[in-house]
């Protein structure tokens, strides 16, 4: 079995594609894995992936399939990597976070919190004799920087490679759980955290460390949540100036990504060899929770409207190339 699982996710029609079309989508479902998608001159696309979740998906369903099996490798010292990938307002922040960060709705919430009640349910039936310790770093990547948004202040975090850590965010806040209702410990909010919002990737780093206390070792796995920057082509809007250098660098660092990932999953020994990683932050922090023996998920939100169609597509080719 191939250590990425591609997903796509639809989310039900916008109230603004509602009033503009009505209930006209272009999706037709063959299946939990196969559907066609028409574009705007009426053509029809059949795309397969690991699952296919339609508009009335619940948080639970794409959890369960998609991130649980990773954080049960998580436990194990296998490092993994969940992403959402797709054009701003196709669902990704819906998908990883929930509709709000502090969501109480327990059917409403995302990924994010999902991976942390995961963790805390796995620490909690495993044996004494050992100490568990839940780490989390969050930052964001606007313009190929890094900053931490436990502490904004720190605008130029560097990636580093340590022999015994791997890769690490250095100087990054690193906010340990004592509790699992501790998400947001610092109180942030929301909207400061998600400064640049669509125009950033934003990385959630847990890493858990499981100290034996009769062996005096330590084993430790890293489970990376990244919310990417819209995928949208910019062209069309006319952009300039700095919207026009933002787009470019999320492009770049999109298809870097899509580079590693293809390089990961071709197979071939020769290519495997030279992955890609260096060529953007985003591919080079998550070089050692990508590849190797690490498990990846990608999960493609796309809108079902024929109103975003085109994007949708260019959305499903980087899934499908990811396979
Ligand atoms: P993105 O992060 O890709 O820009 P969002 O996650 O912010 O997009 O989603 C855009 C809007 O659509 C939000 O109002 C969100 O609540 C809503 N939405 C997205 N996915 C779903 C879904 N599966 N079910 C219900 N509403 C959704
Ligand atoms: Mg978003």
């Amino acid at each position: 079995m191939s250590n990425v699982t591609v997903c796509v996710r639809f989310r039900p029609l916008s109230s603004k594609e509602k009033r503009d079309l009505g209930d006209n989508i272009c999706i037709q479902s063959m299946d939990s894995e196969t559907f066609i998608i028409k574009d705007e001159k009426e053509e029809g696309f059949t795309f397969s992936f690991d699952k296919v979740f339609y508009e009335e998906s619940k948080q639970a369903d794409v959890y369960e399939f998609l991130v649980l099996p990773i954080v049960r490798d998580t436990v194990n010292s296998i490092n993994g990597t969940i992403i959402t990938y797709g054009q701003t307002g196709a669902g990704k922040t819906y998908s990883m976070e929930g509709p709000n960060i502090l969501e109480s709705d327990e059917r409403k919430k995302g990924i994010l919190p999902r991976v942390v009640d995961g963790l805390f349910a796995r620490i909690k039936t495993s044996a004494d004799s050992t100490k568990y310790t839940v780490k989390l770093s969050m930052v964001e990547i606007y313009m190929e920087k890094v900053r931490d948004l436990f502490d904004l202040s720190k605008d130029n975090i560097q990636i580093k490679e340590s022999k015994t850590q791997g890769i690490v965010l250095s100087g990054a806040t690193e906010v340990i759980y004592f509790l699992q209702k501790l998400l947001f410990p610092l109180g942030l909010t929301y909207t400061e955290m998600n400064m640049a919002s669509s125009r950033s990737h934003c990385v959630y780093m847990f890493t858990l460390n499981q100290e034996s206390i009769s062996e005096k070792r330590v084993k430790s796995g890293k489970l990376i949540l990244v919310d990417l920057a819209g995928s949208e082509k910019v062209e069309k809007t006319g952009a300039e100036g700095r919207v026009l250098e933002e787009a470019k660098t999320i492009n770049k660092s999109l298809s870097a990504l899509g580079n590693v990932i293809n390089a990961l999953t071709c197979g071939s020994p020769a290519k495997a060899n030279h992955i890609p990683y260096r060529d953007s932050k985003l591919t080079r922090m998550l070089q050692d929770a990508l590849g190797g023996n690490s498990r990846t998920a990608l999960l493609c939100c796309c809108s079902p409207s024929p109103s975003n169609a085109s994007e949708s597509l260019s959305t499903l080719r980087f899934g499908a190339r990811a396979k």
